[in-house]
């Protein structure tokens, strides 16, 4: 089943820059999705439109083969990670990450501290809830990001280049962890990197870009290079 078809979408931004052109994708549930592509080819603006952040300007966006308005409902939620961890620094780890509940304020307290503590030990942060972003290294505070996408349980994960500021250490450590966490939960996740070695490590299916004009030219699907995980 589709959890986000794009159909034949055209953005073009404000000052006439075409970001994509004509582009098509559905991603199904379970898939892991890498976009790949150089620098300005449109990919953040293809995530950030599968994010529903955003107009297009042509063509068409459907969300569990429904307009926007399904998405946050039970079962179709999505969560977004940005390139940058983009964490409060004037609040600790544990309150950052229980953020988005605090907005869906869909659960009780103690129920979001039991959510809280779970998305940290996801991601191995369970020992860090009580301190500030600034003590953590910059691949625990990813970990961090990660862990406050995860809080809310999304069925879609879009990720923005999540390593892309990493040391090349820290990012096939967080590779790995993705890997198992996807491989664990069934999730269906998109993925943007302009690097080829993370695309066919981590996904099942790799869309390529083209610089200009923003057009997707080629999908391959990877069938377990190697053994995962
Ligand atoms: P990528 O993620 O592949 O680097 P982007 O989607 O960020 O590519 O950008 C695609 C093109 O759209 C680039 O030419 C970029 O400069 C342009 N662009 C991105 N965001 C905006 C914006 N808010 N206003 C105008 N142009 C933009
Ligand atoms: P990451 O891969 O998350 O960036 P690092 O390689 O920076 O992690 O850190 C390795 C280990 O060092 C961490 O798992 C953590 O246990 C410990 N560590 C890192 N930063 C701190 C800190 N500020 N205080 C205490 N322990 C830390």
């Amino acid at each position: 089943r589709p959890v986000v078809e794009v159909n034949a979408v055209d953005k073009v931004y404000g000052n006439g820059t075409v970001a994509l052109k004509g582009a098509d994708l559905t991603v199904k549930g379970g898939e892991f999705v890498s976009l790949l592509g150089p620098s300005g080819c449109g990919k953040s603006t293809l995530l950030r439109i599968m994010a529903g952040l955003g107009g297009i300007s042509r063509g068409s966006v459907r969300w569990w083969e429904q307009d926007y308005g399904v998405v946050g409902q039970k079962g179709r939620k999505l969560a977004f990670v940005f390139q940058n961890a983009t964490l409060m620094p004037w609040a600790r780890v544990r309150k950052n990450v229980r953020l988005p509940l605090d907005l869906e304020r869909a659960k009780t307290g103690s129920e979001a501290e039991a959510a809280v503590d779970q998305a940290l030990a996801m991601v191995g942060l369970n020992k860090f809830a009580d301190a500030f972003p600034r003590e953590l290294s910059g691949g625990m505070q990813m970990r961090a990001s990660i862990a406050r996408a995860l809080v809310t349980e999304p069925n879609l994960l879009l990720m923005d280049e999540p390593f892309g500021a990493l040391d090349e250490m820290t990012r096939n450590k967080l590779n790995d962890d993705v890997l198992r966490l996807w491989q664990a939960r069934n999730w269906t996740v998109v993925f943007v990197t302009h690097s080829v070695y993370e695309a066919v490590y981590l996904s099942n299916r790799v869309v390529v870009m083209a610089a200009r004009p923003g057009r997707i030219v080629e999908e391959v699907s990877i069938d377990a290079p190697y053994p995962r995980g």
